[in-house]
């Protein structure tokens, strides 16, 4: 099988977390800070950390109409916790001016569970998964809101929507990369490979 080509998107964040779980299912790995890097790529992943930060180094290395001409061009996109934030068409409780990609015709409220449920790690059922996946919440957003063309691929049990897709791009409010969880990436560069 040919060995699918992807990027992390490594202006701030947990690159090597999602570098470390991409190169050990077997994918080719580049570190993507700029169009040219983007340029080579089948694939992109968005990190974890701090999506206004995200935002505007983006934004000062020229990559943010790159990325969003990729996705309108259809490039399978994973974006974890402010990943999935960089990929949501509306945010709510973003900083002053902050901006993302979009993509995903959802709404995504940052840091969601305010500062007594700041980090915490639960079992969650996943649609097409036979069994849960151990996900780890830190800071995280939560999709609010989300449009009929939208999978909600695992809420919450108090209904709160957590992993989503939309044609090419998934995204998690939780982290696999930090809790050994490799199934989300696996359907990501499945559709990398599907393109
Ligand atoms: N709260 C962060 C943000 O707004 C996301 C946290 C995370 O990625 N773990 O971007």
């Amino acid at each position: 099988m040919v060995t699918p080509r992807v990027g992390v998107l490594a202006l701030q964040g947990d690159v090597r977390e999602h570098v470390r779980v991409l190169t050990a299912l077997g994918a080719a790995v580049d570190l993507v800070r700029r169009p040219a890097e983007l340029a080579a790529v089948d694939g992109l992943v968005l990190p974890g950390g701090e999506s206004s930060v995200i935002d505007k180094l983006a934004r000062s290395f020229g990559l943010q109409q790159p990325i969003r001409d990729a996705i309108a061009g259809g490039m399978p996109v994973y974006g974890t916790c402010a990943g999935l934030i960089l990929l949501a068409d509306r945010i709510v409780d973003g900083i002053a001016g902050q901006q993302s990609f979009g993509g995903m015709d959802v709404t995504v409220q940052r840091n969601a569970f305010g500062s007594q449920l700041e980090s915490f790690e639960t079992r969650l059922a996943v649609a097409g998964f036979d069994v849960p996946v151990q996900a780890a919440f830190i800071r995280a957003p939560l999709v609010v809101q989300a449009g009929d063309e939208v999978e909600r691929l695992a809420v919450l049990g108090d209904g709160g929507i957590v992993a989503v897709r939309q044609r090419a791009l998934l995204a998690t409010s939780f982290h696999p990369e930090v809790s050994g969880e490799t199934r989300f990436h696996e359907l990501f560069l499945d559709a990398v490979r599907g393109r």
